[in-house]
């Protein structure tokens, strides 16, 4: 299965796409970690990357289109992956889409972690910092949903779209994952 992960700061999103990769036993690619690492080794691209990267901008199309693709073009990638952090704009899903055309594996699904927005600012900003801390999570979160629900409606579109409820705890979110994935694999049988 191909799956594209999507969820908000806090929704646990890190955790809940490491786990369903183990249980599908395919890789778990974060575009987060891709970039930081590509940093680190001072790759060309890492060097690029470094600058937005270390001023909280999104990275460019570009850079990071070639890192994913790069990367999806591993073997490993055959039987499947879960791609955490890409793509996050609508330019990047349509790339990603004409990328996939050509190679004729088209995404089994875009799942998307759906948590209340009050529960997100209790979980971010927890322990009862100042207001301050609060004012500056909200913006975080309020940034996520600007850039985000065109990517969503892309893919309501495009027919793929999973919203999963993220409330509880991580085993019931992830029990809710299972379910939806076992669906898709009955439905398209790979
Ligand atoms: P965060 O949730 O703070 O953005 P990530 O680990 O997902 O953390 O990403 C770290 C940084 O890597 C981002 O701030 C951004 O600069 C870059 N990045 C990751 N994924 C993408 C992407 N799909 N498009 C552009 N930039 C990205």
């Amino acid at each position: 299965m191909q799956i594209v992960f999507i969820g908000p700061p806090g929704a646990g999103k890190g955790t809940q796409s490491v786990r369903l990769a183990e249980h599908l036993q395919v890789p778990h690619l974060s575009t987060g970690d891709m970039l930081r690492e590509a940093c680190r080794q001072k790759t060309a691209i890492g060097i690029q990357a470094a600058e937005a990267m270390g001023s909280g901008q999104l990275v460019s199309d570009e850079l990071v289109e070639e890192v994913v693709f790069e990367r999806l073009s591993q073997p490993d990638c055959r039987k499947g992956y879960i791609l955490d952090g890409f793509p996050r704009t609508v330019p990047q899903a349509d790339a990603f889409d004409r990328w996939l055309a050509k190679r004729g594996r088209p995404l089994s699904a875009a799942l998307v972690l759906q948590v209340d927005q009050e529960e997100l600012l209790e979980r971010l900003s927890s322990r009862g910092r100042q207001d301050d801390d609060r004012e500056t999570v909200a913006q975080r979160l309020r940034l996520y949903d600007q850039l985000t629900s065109p990517l969503l409606d892309y893919y309501r579109q495009h027919h793929i779209l999973h919203g999963i409820d993220g409330s509880g705890s991580q085993d019931e979110v992830f029990g809710r994952i299972q379910k939806v994935v076992a669906e898709l694999e009955t439905m398209k049988p790979e």
